[in-house]
Parts: C-alpha cells; sequence; structure tokens
C-alpha cells in the first residue's frame, strides 16, 4: 500500500482512511483513538487499499494528461470566455447571476453558491461549447431553485429544449484531467 499519510484530527469522530486518485493512503483519526488502534484499523481494511488502488490506478489510465502550460493555457482560455458565456446565457433566459468567476476545480465543473454567485471550473475550457452552455445553464437554474428537486430539472430541461438528460450522459462521459506533474 506505499507510504501511509498518518494525520491526528481533533475533528474527525472516528478513524477515517482514504484513498486519493494519485493512490496515496491516509490515515486519519481522533487523538482519543489512539495510533495503535489506528493502525489495526487500517491493517484490517489492507485488501480494502489494494482493491481501491487497483481501481484508482485503471481510472488513472483512462482519464486524460494534461501538463501545467496546457492547465495555463485553459486558465487565460476559461477566464476570456467562460463569464461572458454565462452572463449572456443569464441575460438570455432572465437569471439574476452574482459574479461568475473561473477556479480550478477539479471535483465538479461548477457551482453556486447561496448568494447566487457562479463559480466554474478551468476545465470547462476544454470542453465543446454546447457542453459548457449545458454546465452553465445547470448552474444559472440552481439561483432559482437552490436544491435539485424536479422543479429544478424540469427548469434545466426547459432551458436546454428538452435535452437535460442527453447533455447530462454526454457529460458524465468527459473526465477531469489530472495535472501532469513536471
Ligand atoms: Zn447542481
Amino acid at each position: 500500500m506505499g507510504e501511509v499519510e498518518c494525520v491526528v484530527s481533533a475533528r474527525s469522530r472516528g478513524i477515517r482512511l482514504t484513498v486519493k486518485p494519485s493512490g496515496a493512503v491516509r490515515l486519519s483519526y481522533p487523538a482519543l483513538v489512539g495510533r495503535r488502534r489506528a493502525l489495526a484499523f487500517l491493517d484490517a481494511k489492507a485488501e480494502w487499499v489494494a482493491a481501491t488502488q487497483r481501481r484508482m490506478a485503471e481510472r488513472r489510465e483512462t482519464i486524460p494528461h494534461i501538463t501545467r502550460q496546457e492547465v495555463e493555457r485553459l486558465r487565460a482560455e476559461a477566464a476570456r470566455t467562460l463569464p461572458p458565456l454565462a452572463y449572456a446565457l443569464a441575460e438570455r433566459f432572465g437569471f439574476e447571476v452574482g459574479r461568475v468567476t473561473v477556479r480550478a476545480a477539479r471535483t465538479k465543473w461548477g457551482s453556486c453558491s447561496a448568494r447566487n454567485d457562479i463559480s466554474l471550473s478551468l476545465f470547462l475550457a476544454a470542453l465543446p461549447r454546447h457542453l459548457q452552455e449545458f454546465v452553465i445553464i445547470h448552474e444559472l437554474c440552481h439561483t432559482v431553485h437552490h436544491n435539485h428537486s424536479a422543479a429544478f430539472h424540469a427548469l434545466v430541461d426547459r432551458c436546454l429544449g428538452g435535452r437535460e438528460r442527453e447533455l447530462e450522459g454526454e457529460l458524465k462521459r468527459c473526465r477531469i484531467p489530472i495535472v501532469a506533474e513536471a
């Protein structure tokens, strides 16, 4: 399982074992639990760790890798194109959006805050335009429904001319690339 990062955490309630996408293992536990019990827990989970690391390795092979330079190029392109696109779509569909910012988010394409500020992943700039619009419209609809209720999806679907499920499926097949360490 390689090296294990051990963290004594005041906040965690129990022992938490995680395998990162890189395959690195992290074990965090409250001080009360103590190192010995935490390590015994890790031992008991060795098989799970190995299986998860294998799964992560397989996934890494199917995820595109890009260089830091390419990330910087995407970041610049995203900053230049995504906020104007979001404001244009907001205007077209009549949404009141706050600030639109671009971040280096790796786990989601976009998010919408309680104050209706939208944050978009710079990796969105690598996707085709219709998927960029899909993600942005999804987030814009969150300015009206701050949840994933049926009413929310009905609104998204209406804005997309009945193509929500189709586009959702297409987006699911897109992976946020891994940044290759130089
Ligand atoms: Zn959402």
